[in-house]
C-alpha cells in the first residue's frame, strides 16, 4: 500500500470558480492564470478542466506554452514575463502566442526579428509596484518603438496592462485608485492609447472592484478556490476549493503532563494528551512554519497541531476526539478546512501552500 497521502483535486470546482470570476467580470474576457503548475494543481489538469470555457490561459514559461498548444489548447496564450531571448520570438510565432512586453529591449527585439505576424502584445506599465514595466518617462521611448515595428513589420494589436500592488488590502479603493490615477496619467500624453484594450485585475480586484474589469482581467489564486483577502473567507465569495490534501493518523502516542512532542519539544502537554502523527510533512509541502495548533481535521472534526512539522510526518492532538485512531482520516486543508485558514496560522497565503505541493504527493482528479 502507498503512503496514505494524496492530493484530490475538484475539476468541478476549478469550472464553478473560473465562472465566478467571470460572472463578477461582466462582459470583459478573462485569462486563467495558470503559471506556477496552475498553482500547484496541475497544468494540463487545470486547461482540460477548463476547456472550452476559458478565454485564454495566462502563464509564464514557454515550454508550458508549448505543452498547452500540444494538447491541443486553442485560446489565447499570454506569457506573462514575455519572452526572455530573441530566439524565442520565432517559438512564440509558432505557437501563437501573445507576449508582455516590460521594457524596451523586447520591442527592439521584436521588430529584428520580422515575424511575419507581429504578436498580440500586452504592454506593461509600472504604476506603482516596481515590479515589471515601462515607467511614465519610457512610455515615448516605447511608442516610438511601436511605431517602427509597425513600419518595419505591421502593427501589432496592443493591450495596456498594469498590476496592482495593494488590491487585497484593507482600507478600499483608494488602495487600487493611486495606482489606477498613475496609469491615467501615464496615457494622458498619447490619444490613441484611449482606444486600446486594458487589463488590470488580479483577482483581488475582480472581486472588490469589479470597475477595473475592462478588456480582460486576469483571476490567479480565486480559480483555485483560495481568497485573496486576509479578512473574507473564500466560502463567502463563492469559491470552491480546488485542492484537498488528504492523509491518515499512522500512530498514536499516549503522554503525560510534562511531556514533550516533536524536534524540539516546542509543544509541552499541559493534560494527558493522545498525540495522532499524521503521515505528512515539509517534503510534502506543508508549511514548516506552521506552528502547533493549526487547524487539521481528523475524522471531519477540527482540531490543531502539536510541535513542529517534521519532514515526513506532523502530529496533532486527538485528546478531545475518541473516536479517532491509527488510520483515521485526516484533511490538511481543503474541503472542510480552507487553505487560507491553515496558511494564515504559517503565516503566509494559501499561494505558497498550493504552489508547494511535492511531487511526491499522488494527485487525483475528482
Ligand atoms: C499571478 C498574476 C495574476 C493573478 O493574481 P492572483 O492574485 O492570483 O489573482 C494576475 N496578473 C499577473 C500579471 C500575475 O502575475
Amino acid at each position: 500500500m502507498p503512503r496514505p497521502i494524496e492530493a484530490r483535486i475538484d475539476l468541478a470546482a476549478l469550472r464553478h470558480n473560473y465562472l465566478v470570476a467571470k460572472r463578477h467580470a461582466g462582459a470583459a474576457r478573462a485569462w486563467a492564470v495558470v503559471k506556477a503548475n496552475a498553482y500547484g494543481h496541475g497544468l494540463l489538469r487545470a486547461a482540460a478542466a477548463l476547456g472550452e470555457v476559458a478565454d485564454g490561459f495566462a502563464l509564464l514559461d514557454l515550454d508550458e506554452a508549448i505543452i498547452l498548444r500540444e494538447a491541443g489548447i486553442r485560446q489565447p496564450i499570454l506569457l506573462l514575463e514575455g519572452f526572455f531571448a530573441a530566439a524565442d520570438l520565432e517559438i512564440c510565432a509558432t505557437y501563437g502566442l501573445s507576449v508582455v512586453i516590460h521594457r524596451l529591449e523586447q520591442l527592439q527585439m521584436l521588430r529584428h526579428a520580422a515575424l511575419k505576424v507581429p504578436l498580440p502584445i500586452y504592454l506593461k506599465l509600472d504604476s506603482g509596484m516596481h515590479r515589471l514595466g515601462f515607467s511614465c518617462e519610457q512610455i515615448p521611448a516605447a511608442r516610438r518603438e511601436l511605431t517602427a515595428l509597425a513600419t518595419a513589420v505591421a502593427p501589432a494589436p496592443v493591450t495596456l496592462m498594469t498590476h496592482f500592488a495593494e488590491a487585497d488590502a484593507v482600507g478600499g479603493e483608494c488602495c487600487i485608485n493611486w495606482q489606477l490615477e498613475r496609469f491615467a496619467r501615464m496615457l494622458a500624453d498619447w490619444p490613441e492609447a484611449t482606444s486600446l484594450p486594458i487589463s488590470v485585475a488580479n483577482s483581488a480586484a475582480i472581486l472588490r472592484y469589479p470597475q477595473t474589469a475592462y478588456a480582460w482581467v486576469r483571476p490567479g489564486i480565486m480559480l483555485y478556490g483560495g481568497s485573496p483577502f486576509a479578512d473574507q473567507e473564500a466560502e463567502s465569495l463563492g469559491l470552491k476549493p480546488v485542492m484537498t490534501l488528504h492523509s491518515n493518523i499512522l500512530a498514536v502516542q499516549e503522554i503525560g503532563v510534562g511531556e514533550r512532542v516533536g524536534y524540539g519539544g516546542t509543544f509541552v502537554a499541559q493534560r494527558p494528551t493522545r498525540v495522532g502523527v499524521v503521515a505528512c510533512g515539509y517534503a510534502d509541502g506543508y508549511p514548516r512554519h506552521a506552528p502547533s495548533g493549526t487547524p487539521i481535521l481528523v475524522a471531519g472534526e477540527q482540531t490543531q497541531t502539536l510541535g513542529r512539522v517534521s519532514m515526513d510526518m506532523l502530529a496533532c492532538d486527538l485528546t478531545d476526539l475518541p473516536g479517532t485512531g491509527v488510520g483515521s482520516p485526516v484533511v490538511l486543508w481543503g474541503q472542510g478546512l480552507p487553505a487560507d485558514a491553515v496558511a494564515a496560522a504559517a503565516q503566509t497565503i494559501s499561494y505558497e501552500l498550493f504552489c508547494a505541493l511535492a511531487r511526491r504527493v499522488p494527485v487525483v482528479e475528482i
